[in-house]
Parts: C-alpha cells; structure tokens; sequence
C-alpha cells in the first residue's frame, strides 16, 4: 500500500463522482478519482462524428441552480466556465397522424398551443394538471429531492397541506391511469406519461407522482455550447485547480478491507491505494462483486428490477428537403409511437416494442439552423439485459431511419454509432444495460434506493442509483450528499479508529 492513508477514494468519474470530488477539495481533502474508461463523465459521453463529437449520452441540463452550486462551492461560476443556452422550445413532439406540438418553459404559451392542437377542454386539462403537478414538485422538492434521506413524513406533511396532490400519491395508482383520469386527448396522455422514462420508468406500471418530472423540466432546459461532454471535462478541470487527482483507464478491481475495517482499493493494473474513506460512483448493482463477502452492499430490493435501458444511435447526416424539411426539426424533439400501449406493453415484459417513440437531439440546433451536415442522436427505449443476455424472443431494435421517414424526415446519416443495452451493459459494469438503477415503477422505489452511507463504515455511495436517483442534477446532488456523509463521519469519528454506523443504509 502507498502512504496515502488519509485520502479519500472515489470510484468512477460520472457527475456524481466528479461532483462529490469537488465538494471533498473545496473542502482541502486530498482527493483522488479513479475511473475505468479514457474519459471523465461516464453516460456523459461521446462519439466521432467528421463534424465533430456528438453527444451520445445526457444532452440537456435541467435544475441548473444544482450545478450553479457545485461551481459555488468550488469558489467560481458556472457561466465563467461554461455557455448553457436556454432552449426556448423544450421539445417539439410530431404524431404520424400529422398533429405537431411544441412545448416551452411557459404555461400560458403551452396552453395556446394546446388549445389550437386539441381545443378548449385540452387547453383547461393542461393547465388543471401543470397546477397540480407543480403542487406535488413543491410537496416533493425539499423533503425528498434535495434531502439526503427522502423524509416520508415531511412529504406526507407537506402534500396534506396541497390537497390537489392527494390523488397523485395514491399508492398502486400508475401514471397512465393518472393521466388517462386527467386528460381527455390520448396525445397528451402519451406526451406526459413519457416523461416516466426520464428515470428508466414506464408509464404503465411507474407511479404518478412521476408527473412532476414534467415541472423539472418545465422549470427550464438549457443545452451546453460544445456538447455536455464539455460540463464533465470542465468539472475535471475544476477538480485539477482545487488540488484533486484524477485518474483515467484505472479501473478499480475490489475495495480493500484490513480487519474489516476499509483500507482503500485494489486497481485492476495490481496496483492498491490506501484510502480511509471510499466514495463508489458506479452502480450500486456493482458493489457486491467489489466488496466479496464483505459488508457494504445494497440489499436486492434496492437495486432490482432494474430501470430500463436504450437503443442509441449517434451520427452526422443532412436532413433532406422533402417531407418535413429542413426548418422543421428544434433541438429536442420527440416522434411518438402510434400507439402508447404497444410501445410499453412489450416492454413491461422485458421486449423491444416493434413500433417504438423516438428521441431527437438535434446537437447542432441549440442557437439556430446549421449550414450543412449536423449531429443527432437517437434514443428509443429497451429493456434492460435478462440475467446478463438480451431477453431470449426479443427482436433486434427497429430501423430508426425508416420509422422517421414515416414522419416525413429524410435523413442521409454518415459515421453512424449504435449503443445497445449489451453494450451499455458492458460500459457500466454489473448495471445489466439499465441506465437509471433501480427501476422507479414500484409505489415505493423512491425510498427503497440506497443512500450514501453504506454498512461498511467509511464507503459511500454517489451516481444516479442512488437517491435522489437519475439524471445529471440528481446525480450531482447524490455526490453532494455523499461528501457531506464523508465529511461529517470524519470529523465525528477519527479515522484511525472507525466504527460501525449503525441502522445501515437507512442512517443519516
Ligand atoms: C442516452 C442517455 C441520455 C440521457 N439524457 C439525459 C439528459 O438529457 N439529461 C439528464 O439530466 N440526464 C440524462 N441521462 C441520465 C444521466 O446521464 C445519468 O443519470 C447521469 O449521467 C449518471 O451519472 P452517475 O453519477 O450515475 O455516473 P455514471 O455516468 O453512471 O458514471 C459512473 C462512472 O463510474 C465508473 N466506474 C464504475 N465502476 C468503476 C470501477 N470499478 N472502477 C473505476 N471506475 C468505475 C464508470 O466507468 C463511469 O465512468 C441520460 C442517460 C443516457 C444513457
């Protein structure tokens, strides 16, 4: 072992890794990130394109006061480091029965939209449903979100006082029977019940509280001048200034335990590092093939079922001038399946639907209409890997190129990348493709993921299976929590002489 005894590990350099990183430096620990692949970011990741790196994971911020934070914290600003351009469209949503709806940070604009789509009673329905969800996010936000542990019974304190919420909470209440109750035009149904699959849920069976995913999003979408990839080199580059060690293709192969109290880390390269505490940023699904017999792990119901997972397609390509055209596409825009049910039917059994919904980034759009060639990617939903393996009568993914060209886009792609669930599963270990950890269907998922103190005394956990859960704000606030637990554990016990916490993952 070297001698760095009293430094603090963390393991992967996702946003919750870099962010927990930068929390421990600003506060003078001797920090140091080891992550696997060549890249700081983990699903902030990209591939080649010869126009340049298209984003192949997250390609919107929202929450951005979360990340203002960070960079608060680590002494400097955001915008010093970074451009985010607010989207004035958040997305433009296309049906094939050729109805088209754009939808913006602004109620009263979104309600005139609606309202010329599908008529008066859609527009009252949309502004019955953004008041009531707004409702919940308040109940929610502070409680559960932001809180290092979710506070039931804050949340049950805070929705009793905004009766409107009451329905939203009821448990085994889904969110497509929700929105089935609230909105009379199955368009909108199916435009707000996605909004589940931002955290890897399906609409069918995720709870409707989910419906305040939309008000996170309603808040404000911006997109990172240069692609996120630039938001995790920036918070390494952050990182390096405040006096952290970052170290990439240096995957961690087990955490090393002396006596049963934990000691550092073994590297795949042969290599151990001492280390009093241990942050983990990969998938808590993970950490039982790290720690062996050892204490630490999640239990089951904390990391199965898994979320779902993605088929994603990442190239450069000139839309053509027929059909829709050229002007027709925003930044983020969504192609909806024909039909809801036969689109998550399918996958609430583990199966690729034949007629799926498609997600578009048009990376190139954040300011304005590109000259010539542009980068996109392509998300449709799948399933997470069976045991390891693709479901046995699972189909391959459809043709997303076909499916658009039914919408009037022609697309001519070049230097085309797929990402599958086996490939995802292969990028993040012991994640089985799913790209959210545990899978937010069950009523009580939001309290069941682990938090960041673990049973081993010493290792915390960080990243988007983590509460709060997905995406990059929430998982930037789980590496702020996890921090905080590492500070406070270090100063309320002296590292030479750890104990046990006790009350396990539960324990504030
Ligand atoms: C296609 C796609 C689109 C998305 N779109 C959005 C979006 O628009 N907006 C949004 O907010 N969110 C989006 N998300 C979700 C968001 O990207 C994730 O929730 C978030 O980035 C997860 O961060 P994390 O902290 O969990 O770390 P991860 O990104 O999961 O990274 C974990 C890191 O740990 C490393 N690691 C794991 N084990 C080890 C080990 N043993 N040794 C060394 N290193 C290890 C891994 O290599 C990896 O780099 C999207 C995700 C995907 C895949």
């Amino acid at each position: 072992m070297n001698n760095q005894k009293d430094s603090i590990l963390v393991v992967g350099a996702g946003i919750g890794g870099l962010v927990a990183a930068i929390y421990l430096a600003a506060q003078g620990r001797n920090v140091t990130v080891l992550e696997g692949h060549s890249w700081p970011g983990g699903k902030i990741r990209t591939t080649q394109s010869a126009v340049g790196p298209v984003d192949a994971g997250p390609t919107v911020l929202t929450l951005r006061a979360v990340l203002d934070d960070v960079f608060h914290a680590a002494g400097t600003r955001l915008d010093d480091h970074l451009t985010l351009v607010p989207l004035p469209v958040l997305a433009r949503h296309f049906w094939t029965d050729g109805t088209r709806l754009d939808l913006t940070p602004c109620i009263d604009q979104n309600a005139r939209a609606i309202a010329g789509a599908f008529g008066a009673r859609a527009e009252q329905e949309y502004r019955s449903f953004s008041e009531q969800t707004a409702a919940v996010y308040q109940a929610f936000r502070d409680p559960v979100m932001f809180a290092p542990r979710p506070n039931a019974l804050a949340a049950a304190c805070a929705a009793l006082s905004r009766p409107v919420t009451l329905p939203w909470l009821r448990p085994g209440l889904s969110l497509d029977r929700m929105l089935q109750a609230r909105f009379s035009t199955p368009h909108l149904r199916q435009l707000f019940g996605r909004y589940a699959t931002y955290v890897g849920g399906n609409p069918l069976q995720a709870p409707a509280v989910l419906a305040l995913i939309w008000q996170a999003e309603g808040a404000g979408v911006w997109a990172v001048e240069g692609g996120m990839a630039r938001l995790a080199q920036v918070l390494a580059d952050v990182l390096i200034r405040l006096g952290g060690t970052l170290r990439l293709n240096c995957p961690v192969r087990a955490v090393a335990t002396t006596h049963g109290t934990l000691s550092g880390v073994h590297l795949a390269n042969g290599e151990t590092l001492a280390g009093a505490q241990i942050i983990f940023n990969g998938d808590p699904a993970a950490l039982p093939a790290l720690l062996g017999q050892r204490a630490g792990a999640p239990k089951p119901q904390q990391i199965t079922p898994r979320s779902l997972s993605a088929d994603v397609w990442t190239f450069s390509a000139n839309v053509g001038g027929r059909g829709l055209g050229r002007g027709a596409l925003a930044y983020h825009n969504v192609f909806f399946a024909d039909d809801p049910r036969q689109e998550f039917g399918p996958l609430a059994q583990g199966l690729r639907p034949a007629n799926p919904t498609i997600y578009m980034c048009a990376q190139d759009r954040a300011s304005g209409l590109p000259d010539g060639p542009e980068r996109f990617q392509l998300i449709m939903n799948a399933p997470p890997l069976d045991a390891g393996q693709p479901k046995g009568n699972d189909t391959c993914p459809t043709d997303p190129f076909a499916r658009l060209a039914r919408f009037g886009l022609h697309l001519t792609p070049a230097n085309v990348t797929t990402t599958h669930p086996q490939d995802f599963a292969a990028l993040f270990p012991h994640s089985q493709g799913a790209l959210y950890g545990l899978s937010p269907n069950g009523a009580f998922a939001t309290f069941q993921r682990p938090q960041a103190r673990t049973t081993l005394a010493g290792l915390y956990l960080a990243g988007g299976g983590v509460h709060p859960g997905a995406g990059v704000p929430m998982a930037a606030l789980s590496g702020q929590h996890a921090a905080r637990a590492a500070m406070a554990d270090r100063t309320s016990a002296p590292m030479s002489h750890q104990t046990a916490i006790t009350g396990g993952m539960s324990t504030g």
